[in-house]
């Protein structure tokens, strides 16, 4: 398979665009080689830059639960492109969204609608600090949440690690703020509460971590974090940028019954093009300007041709047993997988929430920890990455993202996976 254009395009993006990409982990360093370009998309299908097709299980890094170009959404697009791009003043569409989103998602009674994940996290942090008056934030190792100065802090190993910046240009003064503590570790949680329980103003964790793989946090876990938060009213923020209408309609909170006080949002809220959304109780959203004195803006927020394309979205994934049979679809392909990993003597294992999953070349059973997902075995994921490639499957190009799979992969897609992964799989060197 030619991949001639792909790398001329390469050569040339480097030369304006900073390792030719807008975004790192697109540049495949995770995985070696160079990056795709991509011409098109339709369904659960892309086309690369020399006409190569693949069936994509990043969908754009989350946001196309409906596959490429759904129909609903491509015509509710035109329709609103006969109308404008966008004002700057107020539509009926955000108030729909709005309106949707707190009918789905019952934690959430208001929300600010914003432009990316990033600006959901940084906003919510904000608010958690106006409402609270305390500075402190914990995050989880292995969670991403944006690329937010004070959230950019190295994972470290131990529990209540102080926070050292990951990135330069990152004052101190702000990752000093930060608290890391490990995943699914509840013994960790109460030693840091008991000692700084007072001083913080929110915890903020991925309830099904999607950027070490994919990683379900432990209800016992989750729970114990709710209860602990209650206790020193510390605010709780469910960061579901990734998960919100992804694991369930409800979120990953739907699934664990457990009702954070801030909610993140992003990726399919938007349908494809440029959302964001944090939200919570009344009492909470009320501190955000103009109601209340935290500030928070933008341009571009609630953009029309953007908010048209998250309502359609959400529309569509309210067909009855959507979820179900996309859950059911992703159920037999890992299973599969397995079955075919084990036929080829390669260790391996799989996680799943919803229409989300996760890929281990491992011998352990499941994995609920950020050291299990860095003991897994790198080489063999880079050789199946590459095999699953060359054989038209486009799978994230690291060994720390999630899956993703769509309303558009049928049984045909699912096959076509299977029978690339059996090539995949017997490459491997073991
Ligand atoms: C993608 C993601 C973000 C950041 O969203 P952007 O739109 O890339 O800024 C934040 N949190 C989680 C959990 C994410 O998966």
């Amino acid at each position: 398979m030619s991949r001639q254009r792909s790398q001329r395009l390469y050569a040339e993006a480097r030369k304006y665009i900073p390792g030719g990409v807008n975004s790192p982990v697109r540049a495949f360093r995770g995985v070696g080689g160079e990056p795709l370009f991509f011409e098109s998309g339709e369904g659960a299908w892309l086309t690369d830059a020399d006409g190569n097709h693949y069936i994509d299980y990043v969908g754009a890094w989350g946001p196309l639960i409906l596959g490429h170009r759904h129909p609903a959404v491509i015509e509710a697009l035109q329709r609103q492109l006969e109308k404008g791009l966008g004002y700057g003043a107020s539509t009926e569409a955000e108030v729909r969204l709005a309106e949707e989103v707190c009918r789905l998602v019952p934690s959430i009674e208001q929300l600010r609608l914003v432009t990316s994940g990033t600006e959901a996290t940084m906003s919510a942090i904000r608010l958690a600090r106006g409402f609270t008056g305390r500075d402190a934030v914990v995050k989880f190792e292995g969670c991403y949440h944006g690329h937010v100065d004070g959230l950019l802090v190295k994972a470290g190993s131990g529990a209540l690690t102080l926070g050292a910046p990951d990135s330069p240009g990152v004052p101190e003064g702000y990752s000093g703020l930060t608290h890391v503590l490990p995943y699914n570790d509840i013994a960790a949680l109460e030693e840091y509460f008991t000692a700084n329980g007072t001083n913080t103003a929110c915890v903020i964790i991925e309830p099904v971590a999607g950027n070490m793989n994919c990683v379900p946090a432990q209800a016992k876990a989750l729970s114990r974090l709710r209860a602990l938060c209650n206790e020193y009213e510390t605010v709780l923020i469910f960061d579901e940028v990734m998960t919100g209408f992804r694991v369930a309609l409800g979120g990953a909170q739907s699934i664990f019954g457990i009702e954070p006080d801030l909610t993140t949002l992003g990726k399919v809220i938007g349908g494809g093009l440029p959302v964001g959304a944090f939200g919570g109780s009344r009492e909470i959203m009320s501190r955000i300007a103009p109601e209340g004195p935290v500030y928070q803006a933008g341009t571009l927020a609630g953009n029309p041709l953007a908010v048209t394309a998250g309502l359609a979205t959400l529309e569509a994934i309210q067909a009855p047993g959507f979820f179900e049979s996309l859950q059911e679809r992703a159920q037999t392909m890992l299973g599969e997988l397995r079955s075919r990993a084990a036929a080829a003597s390669v260790p391996f294992t799989a996680s799943q929430a919803g229409a989300m999953f996760g890929l281990f070349f491992s011998e352990e059973e499941s994995i609920c920890s950020f050291e299990q997902v860095m003991a897994c075995n790198i080489e063999h994921f880079r050789s199946f990455f590459h095999g699953m490639l060359d054989n038209g499957v486009y799978l994230a190009p690291s060994a720390y993202e999630a899956g993703f799979i769509s309303a558009a992969h049928g049984e045909r897609e699912i096959e076509l996976t299977l029978a690339a992964a059996e090539k995949a799989f017997a490459a491997i060197q073991p």
